[in-house]
């Protein structure tokens, strides 16, 4: 159907139906990029552009494009069974197989799993496991979440609740009821003089501080991205996630670890939970559970969870697409293909090790002020004086200016603020890092010209 149209007409349907109530007020000027096609890492446009995706699309392509084993696999599902669901005492051999598998590839304590179809229902979901486990244990004035600031945890209200973007606060009245927020393990921004691991303890702190002034009987539980995403990769100091556990356990809270983004390889480990030592309570997982080649999300539960909620019988909730067939096929075959590939390995042993060495060439660049990477998760932080970590301002504006950059070369990176963002399929090879080099490099001195 893409070939249908010329780039103009696509751009005008969309302008007139799609993207009216965005914010890209630039599309009615030069209108949105048709994408119609994609290969392992590159997507190609309506006007024939080959474009590098050093995003993988949002987190999530974590295999790459064009897979045709996860087509096979889906096609052969829709003609079996292309839709059931597990409500009426029923199952079906996809979601049995992939629950199965997702528990004896999570940590020890997850032997159960719930499905949604996005990582914001899922979250939506667990802070409705939370409110009915602390009723169930009687303590129904356990009910307040913790969480933080320029965290992501979805878009629905609770989700965006939890999250911690004040634009998707305003004028929607959030948060909700119920919910409070602490600042983010952020050392690049606001560490001072402290050591890293000195940092981390005195973020970690900050939970305890808002525990004990909320009271720890009226807090439910605490929920972060172990590395925080769309808020600007914020990789944590190692002191800060022991410590945040050792505070969870001290008054009582369940602990959340969102791995929509972190979990499926991306930092070179299959979950981020292992290397930041998270022993949580739930697990969300989505994006790379199917590297997006269908919607699914899914949420891991720990024993002493289930136990409860098991206790009382049917937890009325549940999606008319939850555990749907063909999102689980997917899942598993791309499962199999991240483990058979080695793309986990791969990324901790050789991609990641050599994406962060190269990336270290960008700290001379006079707009650069930190670089940072775990696996193939990265940021590039771009500042307007290096020595004192002054942003520019306003905020956003430069980092939208090498975005638009990094576009016109054929390069798609995100930016959050001024923080130019990489998240690529774990399919790269050092090759693919190397051409990375080459196109980032020329939107960062293209955006320095501009900047002055
Ligand atoms: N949690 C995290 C950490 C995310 O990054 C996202 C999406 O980017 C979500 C949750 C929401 O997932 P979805 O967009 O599938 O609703």
């Amino acid at each position: 159907s893409a070939k249908r149209n010329s780039t103009a007409e696509w751009q005008a349907q969309d302008r007139k139906h799609l993207h009216p109530f965005t914010d890209h007020a630039e599309l009615g000027r030069i209108g949105a990029k048709v994408i119609t096609k994609a290969e392992g890492t590159y997507l190609f446009d309506s006007d024939g552009n080959k474009i590098l995706d050093a995003f993988a699309g949002l987190w999530c392509v974590n295999i790459g494009y064009g897979r045709k084993s996860i087509a096979d696999v889906a096609h052969a599902q829709l003609l079996e069974l292309p839709y059931y669901n597990t409500f009426f005492k029923t199952t079906h051999p996809p979601v049995a197989e992939l629950s199965k598998l997702l528990v004896e590839m999570t940590p020890k304590q997850f032997n159960h799993v719930f499905y949604g179809l996005s990582g914001s229902d899922a979250n939506d979901t667990i802070v409705r496991m939370v409110r009915t486990y602390w009723n169930l244990k009687k303590q129904p004035k356990k009910k307040t979440i913790i969480s933080r600031w320029n965290g992501y945890h979805g878009s629905t209200m609770v989700a965006a609740s939890l999250g911690g973007m004040n634009y998707m606060h305003e004028l929607a009245d959030l948060p909700l009821p119920g919910h409070a927020h602490i600042k983010q393990p952020y050392w690049y921004g606001d560490g001072g003089s402290q050591t890293p691991e000195e940092f981390g303890l005195a973020a970690a702190k900050l939970l305890e501080d808002k525990i004990l002034e909320l009271g720890a009987e009226n807090v439910a539980a605490f929920i972060g991205e172990p590395i925080q995403g769309a808020g600007g990769v914020i990789i944590p100091p190692s002191t800060y996630w022991p410590e945040v556990q050792k505070i969870c356990k001290k008054y009582d809270l369940l602990l959340i670890a969102d791995e929509v983004i972190c979990g499926f390889g991306r930092t070179g480990y299959m979950f981020a939970s292992e290397p930041f030592q998270i022993e949580a309570d739930f697990m969300t997982l989505a994006k790379g559970l199917t590297s997006g080649y269908m919607p699914l999300s899914a949420i891991m539960v720990a024993d002493r969870v289930a136990e409860v909620l098991n206790s009382f019988g049917d937890f009325n909730h549940g999606f008319t697409y939850s555990g749907h067939p063909v999102s689980c096929a997917v899942a598993i075959e791309n499962i199999r293909i991240i483990r058979e590939e080695k793309m986990v390995e791969t990324a901790h042993d050789e991609t990641g090790p050599y994406l962060a060495k190269r990336l270290e060439e960008f700290k001379d660049h006079p707009l650069v002020g930190e670089v940072r990477s775990m696996g193939l998760v990265g940021a590039i932080e771009l500042v307007k004086d290096k020595k004192t970590h002054k942003t520019f301002e306003p905020v956003g504006k430069v980092g939208t200016i090498c975005r638009d950059h990094c576009v016109k070369n054929n390069l798609i990176m995100r930016a959050t603020r001024d923080t130019m963002l990489l998240s690529p399929p774990l399919m790269w090879t050092k090759g693919h890092i190397d051409e990375f080099m080459k196109l980032a490099k020329i939107a960062l001195d293209a955006t320095a010209k501009d900047v002055g």
